[in-house]
């Protein structure tokens, strides 16, 4: 699975492990479905891009029954390709997605003046490869904006701050766009989901340091060096890695 271009899901995957990389996107392994917390998320993205694109177009979104229906019309058509984790069959899975969808809309949908959706960022990294990514939600008020939907709320919105300007995708997309401020519009997915948003200012440090961790990280791989992670780390096991029956690093050091 060589790509001829660098995204922030390749080097967040390279952060987390050298080797979980290496398998991916070197030796292009298969791995495993993706479970239905993505797919939740992914429905109730593609509901907030069509609410947004309606308010940019005609200033009209979608009422919350139009955004329910369009976040399960998504769900409905696209569950056979996930793995039920969170929900026990696609009859919980889509009720779930109902749920998150209301809360969403109740939460955000008016929240924000969306400028554009699903806005393609793109530059050259180097003489070899582009960057290339696609920010949720732009707004008006000069905001990047990220639709979340979360296993439980992340912290308080003191903590939230510091993590937030220093999350890779939203400060390398702050700087992508020139924008200085950045939003996550987080729902938890559960029985009962909550919704909180959480703001911080991107500093132009904050955006130095970022692109030179990027760059640490595209130049280590392309001088080959894919280095495993702590097989301790709570993501080296079978639950939370593709390829932990096959790497030497994983099952084989049980
Ligand atoms: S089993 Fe552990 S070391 Fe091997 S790829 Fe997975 S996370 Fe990395």
């Amino acid at each position: 699975m060589k790509r001829n271009y660098y995204s922030v899901s390749q080097i967040t995957k390279y952060q987390q492990c050298g080797m979980k990389y290496y398998y991916h996107y070197v030796e292009g392994r298969p791995v495993r479905p993706i479970s239905d917390y993505a797919l939740h998320g992914s429905s109730i993205d593609d509901a907030a891009n069509s609410h947004f694109d309606g308010v940019i177009e005609n200033d009209k979104g979608h009422t919350i029954s139009q955004f329910v229906d369009k976040a399960v019309d998504f769900h409905d058509t696209n569950v056979d390709k996930y793995e039920l984790v969170a929900t026990k069959d696609k009859s919980e899975s889509r009720d779930r997605v109902s749920i998150l969808g209301k809360t969403y809309h109740i939460s955000y949908a008016k929240k924000f003046d969306p400028m554009i959706t699903q806005y393609k960022v793109h530059e050259q990294h180097n003489n070899h490869k582009d960057f290339i990514g696609y920010v949720d939600l732009l707004t008006v008020d000069a905001k990047v904006v990220d639709n979340k939907v979360k296993k439980s709320m992340p912290m308080t919105q003191e903590t939230m701050q510091n993590v937030l300007s220093r999350d890779l995708q939203l400060v390398k997309y702050a700087d992508m766009t020139d924008m200085d401020t950045v939003g996550m519009a987080v729902v938890t997915n559960t029985k009962n989901p909550k919704a909180e948003y959480f703001e911080a200012t991107v500093t132009k440090q904050d955006k130095v340091i970022t692109n030179k961790l990027i760059k640490r990280v595209t130049d280590a791989i392309e001088a080959n060096v894919f280095t495993p992670t702590d097989s301790q780390n709570w993501w080296c096991s079978a639950k939370w890695c593709d390829f932990w029956d096959t790497c030497d690093f994983g099952k084989r050091r049980k």
